[in-house]
């Protein structure tokens, strides 16, 4: 059975969700939705993808020389499952656009996942492969969590199964924006988020209840990657050789070190470039292995987040969890790995 994959909003995450779904065995892509006839549109149909549009755009594309295959809704219908990755809040800031097509897709009777953008409560279950992959199994909707909380919860959540989580605080150092984002960033300024905890915190606490997190961010001038910093009292009596062997058997947690010259998140991306990734993309967690400090009962590290592909693996086992392709999130997730070519190194 291959299950029939629609994406709306063909962005940052959508183009690769759209890529890493069409190289697994089990689900295909039968559209995309754009709103305008973007370069981006255009690769889409060098690519083989078949576009659709909301309902008025069609002259636009006609104009612009690219062939549409129908209306988005007309794509919704024949779709079993929904990949939404539309930008969350919505410019004139009524709501997001999650909300909006949250009514569209019930009433069409169709599955649905949502991005990070969104907020917890539209689907009321948010998805990390690592730490909750068997909530959503058959459900109707949910929400992948964010760059930030899924790099949080690849390293947290194996740390809390062997040796128990007593607390944690979790600094973010983030991005302005993404690289080709020019309306955004990047800034010449250092931004406090001033609320506390941040709501990366909470947002973590959605795939990992009852975790004990407090959270901060600042946001950098940089568009390369997020870093974070972490401090973590554990349960357990652990070594950092202890800490250092339950990540080497973690899924999508790879290790830098400072010894090998990769001294800052422009040598982490280089190595992604090394790895012959497309669009240079990282879809693991690296974390510095020489970082790496247990004193006392206190962790102590540093990991950095490709936040333009760390999700996408995990919108693909998460299609495979609410259509019950497959019960097991571990195997799910080393069926996903092997298609896209993710391996510990
Ligand atoms: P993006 O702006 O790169 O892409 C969004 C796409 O949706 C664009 O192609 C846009 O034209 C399209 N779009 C806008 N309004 C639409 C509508 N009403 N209907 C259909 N398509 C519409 O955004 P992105 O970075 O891909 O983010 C998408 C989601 O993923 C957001 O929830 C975001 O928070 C989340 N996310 C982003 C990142 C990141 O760093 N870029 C990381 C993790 C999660």
């Amino acid at each position: 059975m291959s299950v029939k994959v629609a994406i709306n909003g063909y962005g940052t995450i959508g183009k690769r969700v759209a890529d890493a779904v069409s190289k697994q065995d089990d689900m295909k892509i039968i559209g995309v939705v754009k709103t305008r006839p973007t370069s981006e549109a255009r690769f889409a149909l060098r690519k083989g993808y078949k576009l659709y549009v909301a309902k008025d755009g069609a002259q636009a594309f006609a104009d612009a020389g690219m062939e549409i295959a129908g209306t988005a809704d007309e794509l919704f219908k024949a779709a079993d499952i929904i990949v939404d990755c539309t930008p969350g809040k919505k410019k004139d800031g009524s709501g997001t656009t999650g909300e909006d097509y949250l009514r569209v897709y019930r009433e069409l009777g169709k599955k649905a996942l949502f991005q990070g953008g969104e907020k917890h409560k539209l689907t009321g279950l948010s998805f990390n492969s690592t730490a909750n992959y068997a909530d959503s199994l058959g459900k109707e909707y949910a929400r992948v969590v964010s760059c930030n909380t899924t790099g949080l919860c690849r390293t947290l959540y194996p740390l809390h199964q062997e040796f128990g989580i007593e607390n944690v605080m979790a600094v973010m150092i983030r991005r302005a924006a993404d690289p080709y984002d020019s309306k955004t960033g990047p800034i010449n300024a250092i931004e406090p988020e001033v609320k506390v905890p941040s709501h990366h915190g909470p947002d973590a606490q959605s795939c990992m209840p009852g975790l004990n997190i407090q959270s901060m961010a600042v946001k950098v001038p940089t568009t390369l990657m997020h870093m974070h910093q972490l401090a973590v009292k554990l349960k357990k009596p652990a070594t950092t050789a202890d800490v250092l062997k339950v990540w080497e058997a973690s899924p999508r947690v790879i290790f830098v070190s400072t010894k090998d010259g990769v001294k800052s998140t422009a040598q982490v991306m280089e190595i992604a470039k090394d790895l012959g990734r497309e669009r240079a993309d990282l879809f693991e967690i690296a974390v510095w292995k020489d970082g790496v400090n247990v004193v006392g009962d206190m962790l102590y590290y540093t990991q950095a987040i490709h936040q333009e592909s760390d999700v996408v693996p995990e919108n693909v086992d998460c299609i495979r969890a609410l259509c019950n392709l497959e019960k097991d999130g571990k195997k799910s997730q080393a069926k996903t790995d092997k298609a896209m070519g993710i391996v510990k190194w």
